[in-house]
């Protein structure tokens, strides 16, 4: 089932024509489309320890004023400005000590006239009277007498009750994925608990009778399995909840027993077995078990293979069994989705201009080229990480950035401005 009249097209594609034109969704509608057929998970209640990272499903709204009381921003003395007016160094003024409030004290009785100051700690309530806070560091007490040698403003280190949130405010909105101030602010407002998006559970499948895990004995023709512990690292990182099950042997039955396992996910990601081998059987599994192929071939290099269905609302993500396509793949098409299941807002990492130092030959479709960027006088420059083989995960290990070029590029040459994905910086 293709969505946009793709069917259509698709049809009208011979079997086997030229490499680029066999692919049939673009690099940009593939993303959309993933984003558009994700539903959002329901709410849960969980303690705000525990809570960073997720996405809140409440909207998050203040019913106090923080600070509650007008109180002061710095230690020193709680004074009228009026009675600073005309203090220098040549002529002082004096004020006499009339108290003192500490943060925690209630401020109840504590009051400023004219010729009289009250000492204060940050964080102390304004004493009645005062509209303004000199530092210690520009007074000199002595004998209960404090001298000041110059003027103060009205609310000079004072702090305004409710200046940093005011009572319904919407402080934190439905959507926002929460970072450790947010938790702070979330204390401040004594929440305990917050609601947030359930986190998508992820069945992790590896096929390929070629794959040992890491620890066990490696037969001759043997290659570790580096794609299941960085995918199960990959889901980590976006919150998601990661289930490795296993390594499937190309064979149907193997892979079978394993699909119907995975689907009782959110979310299936498998690597291999969905390109053109002989022993490529992804596709057929998803046939017998009625899940239905939304988008496949995608006019995107590394990773053109990948594949993307749907049963249910589990959504089922077929990669290629190289690490570098598997985990761009992960990054473009399956990142996104993580997040919009899990209902936050922002979901596309950063892209920025940078400036080439080497020619890159394009792909004749939208091409991810590993890149590594450097800020020299704060202009991005960019180079790639040398040989982009599919097999080349050390490529990807040193990559900071996705160098992005068009389908409808040719070639671009060092110097010029191209698209940079900034892959380890949060989504914006
Ligand atoms: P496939 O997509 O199954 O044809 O695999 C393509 C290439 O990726 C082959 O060289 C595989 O050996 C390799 N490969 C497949 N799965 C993995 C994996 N889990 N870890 C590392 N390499 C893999
Ligand atoms: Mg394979």
């Amino acid at each position: 089932m293709y969505r946009n009249g793709f069917d259509r097209l698709l049809e009208s594609f011979p079997k086997r024509i030229n490499f680029d034109q066999n692919l049939k969704v673009s690099f940009e509608e593939t993303q959309n489309l993933i984003i558009d057929a994700v539903s959002p998970l329901p709410g849960e209640d969980i303690s705000i320890l525990d809570a960073v990272g997720r996405v809140l499903y409440e909207d998050i709204v203040s019913d106090i004023l923080i600070p509650p009381v007008d109180d002061s921003a710095m230690d020193g003395y709680a004074v009228m400005a009026a009675d600073t007016r005309g203090a220098s160094e040549q002529n002082p003024v004096t004020l006499r000590v009339a108290g003192e409030c500490r943060a925690g004290d209630s401020g109840a009785g504590k009051q400023v006239f004219h010729g009289t100051t009250v000492r204060i700690m940050t964080g102390a309530p304004i004493p009645a009277g005062a509209d303004a806070v000199v530092r210690f560091e520009d007074a000199v007490e002595l004998s209960g007498y404090v001298t000041l040698f110059g003027e103060t403003a009205s609310y000079t280190n004072y702090r305004r009750a409710g200046e940093n949130i005011q009572k319904d405010d919407i402080v934190l909105p439905r959507g926002d994925r929460l970072k450790p101030a947010d938790i702070g602010i979330l204390a401040s407002l004594n929440r305990h608990c917050v609601n947030v998006y359930r986190q998508p559970m992820v069945s992790i499948i590896s096929t390929g009778d070629e794959l040992a895990e890491p620890g066990e004995s490696l037969r001759p023709g043997q290659i570790r399995n580096a794609n299941a512990c960085a995918l199960c690292a990959e889901v980590k990182k976006y919150n998601g909840l990661p289930k490795y099950l296993g390594i499937a042997k190309d064979s149907i039955s193997d892979m079978t027993e394993m699909f119907i396992r995975a689907l009782q996910a959110d979310v299936v990601i498998s690597t291999g077995g969905i390109s053109m081998g002989g022993y490529d059987f992804v596709k057929d599994i998803y046939d017998d078990l009625g899940i239905e192929i939304q988008y496949e071939r995608v006019r995107v290099k590394p990773g053109s293979s990948f594949t993307f269905g749907k049963k249910g609302d589990t959504l089922i993500f077929g990669l290629p069994g190289n690490p570098v396509p598997a985990l761009t793949s992960f990054i473009e098409f399956i990142r996104p989705a993580l997040l919009r299941l899990m209902g936050a807002k922002r979901i596309w990492k950063p892209v920025v201009h940078a400036r080439l130092k080497e020619d890159i030959r394009s792909a004749r479709v939208h091409h991810l080229v590993q890149g590594y960027f450097t800020i020299e006088n704060n202009e991005f420059f960019v180079s790639t990480t040398g040989n982009q083989k599919p097999s080349m995960l050390r490529s990807m290990s040193v990559a900071n950035c996705l160098i992005m070029i068009p389908e409808h590029v040719e070639k671009v040459k060092a110097g010029e401005n191209v698209m940079i994905q900034l892959i380890d910086h949060d989504e914006i």
